[in-house]
């Protein structure tokens, strides 16, 4: 174990990550950063905008940016203040112990008074062909708010009968010539008011008790394959444009036991981005803040999760502020009779 005591770890590198590196360093904290291994498509150090093109509703770039050049400026911005960076996962994490400690994939443990975990969310995948082919650029998308202007008077399809799939659907007639949502049952999940809106919406047309099972194309989407999950058949609807909208997992699974989730496995936290005790939710886990899409299930924009980060950095300068030299002595003496 290191002998060093971080003031502040944070967990992820996507924008609330380097959001609270940003701020801890010009905090002078000197944050220690674990930005994770790639783990192609699903989880990449950066995060969704890694997959995502052209973002352009970042402010500050008036003519948008692509995502993984913002997440270099963002890593650049947060490192120039002092943010040191680990390409590693954080595997384990004990927060039983003040200060506490997180393990890395290499083996390696470290000790830290605050931690700010900011590992995101993935949106489910299908895992069928030509889905992680033509994901990111090509035509495949998982969300529609960031990819749906590429898509001008074209015909697109969106996966999954929920409040996301209505929403996205709806964002999509902005710019596509047509919507078809393919929805696995006969009815839909999204709450009477985006349902009745996406029924209204004359762009949109509903293809029941299907699944894709292909995503068709050459160098970018051509159309889906689709079976009818009654009749087994199958046919292919032309489209440039598939989106899938059927969820999303917050990687939280390290952290599964450590702090109260929400029965979807989003982290629960307080309005200062506190984790709270898994035994005793109404008890914050002091230190220890969540920030972005592994909490956030409502807005899981970047800019978003980039307050989050801000928000979650200032709670850790200030608890950092109000431990005195003292408390952190006690509790390495406390650690140390423990061992
Ligand atoms: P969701 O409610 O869990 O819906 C996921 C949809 O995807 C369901 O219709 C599900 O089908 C379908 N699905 C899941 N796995 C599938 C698979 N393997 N193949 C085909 N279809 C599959 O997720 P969500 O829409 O992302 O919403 C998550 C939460 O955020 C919800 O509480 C929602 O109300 C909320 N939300 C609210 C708003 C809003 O109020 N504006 C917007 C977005 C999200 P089944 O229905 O058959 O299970």
């Amino acid at each position: 174990m290191s002998e060093t005591i971080e003031n502040v770890v944070i967990v992820g590198s996507g924008p609330s990550g380097w959001t609270a590196g940003l701020y801890s360093g010009r905090a002078n904290l000197s944050p220690l950063l674990f930005a994770g291994q790639p783990h192609w498509p699903e989880l990449l150090p950066g995060g969704q905008l890694m997959t995502t093109t052209e973002v352009e509703n970042y402010p500050g770039f008036e003519n948008g940016i692509l995502g993984p050049d913002l997440m270099e400026i963002m890593r650049k911005q947060a490192e120039r203040y002092g943010c040191r960076v680990i390409g590693e996962d954080i595997v384990e994490v004990d927060f039983n112990q003040r200060p506490a400690v997180l393990k890395d994939g290499a083996g390696n443990e470290h000790r830290a008074w605050t931690v700010i975990i900011a590992t995101g969310a993935r949106p489910k995948r299908l895992g069928i062909p030509g889905e992680t082919e033509f994901f990111g650029g090509k035509g495949v998308s998982s969300c529609a708010v960031c990819d749906g202007a590429f898509y001008k008077e074209k015909v697109c399809c969106i996966t999954g009968g929920g409040d996301s799939a209505m929403e996205e659907a709806l964002y999509l007639t902005h710019h596509a010539s047509k919507v078809y949502v393919i929805h696995r049952r006969e009815e839909l999940r999204a709450s009477k008011i985006m349902q009745q809106r996406a029924f209204e919406n004359s762009k949109i047309e509903f293809v029941w008790n299907s699944i894709p099972i292909e995503v068709v194309g050459e160098n970018s989407v051509n159309g889906v394959r689709v079976r009818h999950v009654q009749t087994n058949e199958e046919k292919v609807i032309p489209i440039s444009g598939f989106f899938l909208a059927i969820g999303h997992i917050p990687n939280t699974g390290f952290v599964h036991d450590k702090v109260a989730l929400h029965g979807s496995g989003y982290i629960r936290v307080d309005e200062h981005q506190h984790c709270l005790n898994p035994k005793n939710p109404a008890e914050v886990i002091e230190g220890v803040y969540a920030a972005g899409d592994c909490h956030d299930h409502s807005w899981r924009q970047a800019v978003t999760a980039a307050g989050f980060g801000c928000m979650a950095a200032l709670s850790a300068e200030r608890y950092l502020a109000v431990i005195d030299d003292q408390v952190k002595r006690a509790s390495i003496n406390q650690n140390a009779a423990k061992a």
